[in-house]
């Protein structure tokens, strides 16, 4: 027997709708590419975006055609994110920090017809239409602009390209497991992989990420979300904020502290999200300019692992919230976030704030085991250490134009990411599988050496790696930063683990660098560094 409900697909048109229909006024604000700060709202976005889809859809493209963006966070992009797969196209987020070969592989790969950029990008849109073979149309992100026409023959302009669709475009229906957005994984091994998002996947994630122990958007936020659009649909936050009416601050090409704390305290932010460098850069300018971040009320991070120390300042210093959240590109990308469980508030205060310095746990519709080497499940006690693999509803199943190379393992998809799983089933991240340190047969975990060496006040940033041992196999190497105008020893580095972890897992060694080499997410890339260093404790 069939219960009796409606069936209504999960669209991400649906979302749009929501959002104009019952918040429609609910400010939407908006750093532009070209300078300032612009204001629409929901319901403004939602009539761009049908006029997009209808002036898209006379193009004759295709079903599915991709679509691709070079874009800051920003109100168009947000247009484009709706207007494109609203319509039935695929919203391929570009990130624009990728090497140009890689970018020009993606775009081919995932056969691209339209491209939308914005101005910072015009080099690179010149790059992708002289080398992506199936390019049909470049569309700026703007109002008409002599300068970009002179330098793209035939480019089309964003504002006067949607007056050519219909305001009162009806969306199409169809199935919820079609396609909607497409981003590739940043590829610091071999090429990018593509993960293809669909409407039923990305409208789950956004119901999740609204439960309160997830992100949990209120209509009375006003979020800003630092994690870039073309990096995993910056975290799923247009769709999330849409169903719950957010209000939206879009922070555009301005990523620096100064600009980000400009606008949390001019638009009134209460919540922001971003990795942990971002936020590196943030706390700094707001120490310094004196500002108390007064509206911010929660900031999730996630994407590398949140140093306790950067908990501690947002709690301390700015009565700000940190929900620590794990997640990747392939897992759309939520798999969990730290929130606090009833029986923890019984608990001393240094033991509560202890317990939300971890990754946290899944959200209902994803689940996560840990496996050892044969792929025998590990037990849920905090402490045996194994590979992670994931299920969900917004987990993929394989790769764009990748189907015939199976991912997964019984159902389950290995995230390369090694951790343990408390009985709660809160997860620690350890490490990426292929960063943790072997030495001498024990394992050591570079996150948890990165996480002491930069709460030191005279180093900037900290990355450890594993690098060669005569004895050891391999042993732990300091790579650090000096904050402006300390001159930190080496011997004082390394004392500042004493106490702090077993002895055996202080690093060997400390190097200086001007500054960490980073992938196109803003990740350290390890890669780079061990090339670099690591023969460093080799006999020469
Ligand atoms: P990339 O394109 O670099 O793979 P992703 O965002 O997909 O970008 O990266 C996902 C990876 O980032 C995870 O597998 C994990 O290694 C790391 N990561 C994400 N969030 C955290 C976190 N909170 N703590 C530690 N590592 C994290």
């Amino acid at each position: 027997m069939l219960g009796q409900m409606m069936h209504k697909p999960l669209l991400i048109s649906s979302l749009i709708d929501h959002a104009e229909r019952y918040h429609g006024d609910t400010t939407i604000y908006s750093v532009e590419t070209t300078g300032g700060l612009e204001e629409t709202n929901w319901g403004q976005v939602a009539v761009n975006s049908r006029k997009l889809a209808s002036a898209l859809s006379k193009l004759g493209l295709g079903n599915f055609a991709r679509c691709g963006t070079l874009a800051w966070n920003n109100r168009r992009h947000l247009e484009i994110y709706y207007g494109v797969s609203g319509a039935g196209f695929v919203c391929h987020t570009i990130n624009p920090r990728l090497f140009p070969e890689q970018l020009v592989y993606i775009a081919n790969h995932a056969e691209d017809r339209v491209l939308f950029f914005d101005k910072t990008f015009v080099p690179l849109a010149k790059l992708v239409m002289a080398q992506a073979e199936g390019m049909q149309h470049l569309i700026y992100m703007g109002p008409r602009d002599e300068d970009v026409a002179a330098q793209l023959p035939g480019v089309l302009f964003y504002d006067e390209f949607i007056e050519t669709g219909d305001a009162d475009y009806e969306w199409p229906t169809f199935d919820e497991n079609s396609a909607s957005s497409l981003c590739y994984t940043s590829g610091t091994t071999g090429h990018p992989k593509g993960v293809l998002y669909s409407h039923r996947s990305t409208v789950l994630h956004a119901f999740a990420s609204n439960t309160l122990d997830c992100v949990g958007y209120a209509a009375a936020d006003v979020v800003m979300p630092v994690v870039p659009m073309f990096h995993v649909n910056a975290w799923g936050s247009p769709y999330g904020c849409a169903m719950s009416g957010a209000r939206l601050a879009l922070p555009g090409p301005g990523l620096d502290g100064e600009s980000l704390v400009k606008l949390i305290d001019k638009c009134g932010v209460t919540l922001a999200m971003g990795v942990p460098t971002i936020w590196l850069g943030l706390l700094g300018y707001a120490k310094k300019s004196g500002s108390k971040l007064a509206s911010l009320n929660r900031t999730v991070i996630g994407g590398a692992a949140c140093p306790p120390s950067m908990i501690d300042t947002f709690r301390e210093e700015f009565g700000v919230e940190t929900i620590h959240a794990w997640g990747m590109t392939e897992m759309s990308p939520l798999g969990s976030s730290n929130r606090p469980l009833a029986k923890h508030g019984s608990l001393p205060v240094e033991q509560q704030h202890k317990l939300r310095e971890n990754q946290g746990r899944p959200p209902f519709g994803v689940d996560l085991k840990i496996v050892d080497d044969e792929g025998n499940e590990l037990p849920m006690d905090g402490t045996a250490q194994g590979d992670l693999l994931v299920q969900g509803h917004w987990v993929l199943d394989s790769y764009f134009r990748m189907e015939d190379e199976g991912v997964l393992h019984d159902g389950w998809f290995d995230t390369g990411d090694v951790g343990t799983l408390d009985p709660n089933g809160y997860l620690t991240i350890k490490d990426r599988s292929k960063d943790i340190i072997k030495s001498g047969g024990e394992w050591i975990s570079s996150v948890e050496l990165e996480n002491i060496a930069v709460a030191h006040p005279k180093l900037a940033n900290a990355a450890v790696i594993g690098v060669a041992h005569p004895k050891w196999d391999e042993r732990p190497l300091l790579v650090a930063v000096k904050a402006e105008g300390a001159e930190p020893s080496e011997e004082e580095l390394l004392a500042f683990f004493d106490g702090k972890i077993a002895k055996w897992q202080v690093p060997d060694k400390v190097v200086f660098v001007e500054a960490l080499p980073l992938n196109a997410t803003g990740k350290v890339l390890k890669r780079k560094l061990r090339e670099e260093f690591g023969e460093i404790l080799m006999p020469a």
